[in-house]
């Protein structure tokens, strides 16, 4: 048992949390105790309440996990950052938090490109006022032949000058892009998404083992939602899924929501990543936390049965066949929702929560802020009941929804 220091500041400057298991990047604390600083983390231990110390907010019989960090999410609670006013932006951000992702990139789909100009310059004056932590484009660089719901009318192929313009749009807060490393153009792209720090990942793709080798190469390291949207592993073509993992240096998306991907597949990827290239997402859109019915990913309309978002059978790009099911389009999930489900698929808490918190803020450079629950970093947590649902989120040291 760890005694608590002597606090380095006045006593009524910080908190404690006390009697939770507290997941850490070295283990689960049961119990463990967290000091607060203000808005950071001031020190965390294992063992009961200490003798001697502040106010402290007693939790045991829940888990405290480090806020969810969401870098891959459309929308939610009935609005998306694909369209609409600022303020439809803002809700959809807030839907997250309050579900516990502390950190939250917006990600668009494909548009015309002056529309994405647009738009990403909008979103670029949100994550200004750190409303989201960067942008995501997941398009417009992407191949029609695995275009799941995003719409193949808009899908050009790479163009550098295109990608300067809207990362000069975007003024800094452009953190992610997506393409298809078979398209021409591909490489260039990947080398000068790099070269400025954003970071290149593999996505809505039918290349093969050998090309998705190649952008790897080329600069590429992060995966957009492994299996979804990319040729299948195949035994004599391992394709994307099957190179993406193979590399060392790549991280990979699974979007852990029992809908995208059996949970052998979840399993799977889990262990052939392995630690600390594992990343949870949700790719929610903006009918996640809202009943079934019809909503909208882009210029794409979307419509909800049971939970599961499929692209509207008129609005599927090709022959598609009265009365057939379309393409999944997105998730209705939230990073609790996710988290939980990947405890359930039989993935050791702390591995979940380093997919979920601890590898996507390093993915996205922001791992000396937040991702985990270590002293020095923001105050960004999560506390769980058993089941995992979130019961109160705390951002920058304060709560968003209250006090359990
Ligand atoms: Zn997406």
């Amino acid at each position: 048992m760890c005694p608590v220091p002597a606090p380095a500041r006045t006593p009524s400057s910080h908190r404690l949390l006390t009697g939770g298991r507290v997941v850490t990047p070295e283990g689960v604390l049961s119990p463990g105790w967290i000091r607060l600083a203000g808005s950071t983390i001031d020190a965390v231990g294992t063992g009961g309440t200490p003798e001697q110390g502040p106010a402290a907010t007693d939790l045991r019989g829940y888990w405290v996990l480090p806020g969810f960090v969401d870098m891959h999410v459309h929308g939610g609670g009935g609005t998306s950052f694909t369209q609409g006013p600022a303020d439809d932006t803002r809700r959809a951000a807030e839907f997250h938090r309050q579900h516990g992702s502390t950190t939250i990139v917006a990600s668009l789909v494909t548009a015309p490109l002056g529309d994405l100009e647009a738009r990403v310059a909008m979103l670029a004056g949100l994550a200004g006022q750190d409303i989201l932590a960067g942008i995501h484009l997941e398009g417009p660089f992407l191949s029609a032949a695995r275009c799941g719901a995003q719409d193949p009318r808009y899908m050009v192929a790479p163009d550098v000058a295109a990608f300067e313009r809207l990362h000069a749009a975007a003024a800094g807060h452009l953190r992610v892009i997506t393409l298809a490393p078979e398209l021409p153009g591909a490489a260039a792209l990947n080398t000068a998404a790099a070269r400025v720090g954003v970071i290149a990942a593999v996505g809505h793709t039918d290349a093969t083992a050998d090309v998705t080798a190649a952008a790897v190469d080329a600069g590429a390291t992060h995966a957009t939602h492994l299996f979804n949207g990319m040729r299948p592993l195949h035994h004599r073509e391992p394709g994307p899924v099957g190179a993406l993992l193979d590399r060392d240096e790549v991280t990979c998306e699974v979007i852990a929501d029992g809908v995208h991907l059996h949970d052998t597949a979840i399993r799977l990827a889990a262990r052939a990543a392995g630690p600390g290239r594992l990343v949870l997402i949700t790719d929610a859109m903006a009918a996640a936390g809202m009943p079934d019915g019809s909503y909208r990913l882009g210029s794409m309309r979307v419509s909800v049965a049971g939970g599961v978002a499929r692209l509207a059978v008129d609005d599927q790009p090709g022959p598609a066949g009265a009365g057939t099911a379309g393409p999944i389009a997105g998730s209705t999930a939230t990073m609790a929702d996710v988290v939980r489900h990947a405890v359930a698929a039989g993935l050791p808490v702390t591995e979940v929560a380093a997919a979920a918190s601890t590898t996507p803020a390093r993915v996205l450079g922001l791992g000396d802020r937040t991702g985990a629950l270590r002293a020095g970093l923001a105050a960004d947590l999560v506390v769980c009941d058993d089941e995992f649902r979130p019961r109160a989120v705390m951002r920058h040291g304060e709560w968003l929804t209250g006090n359990r």
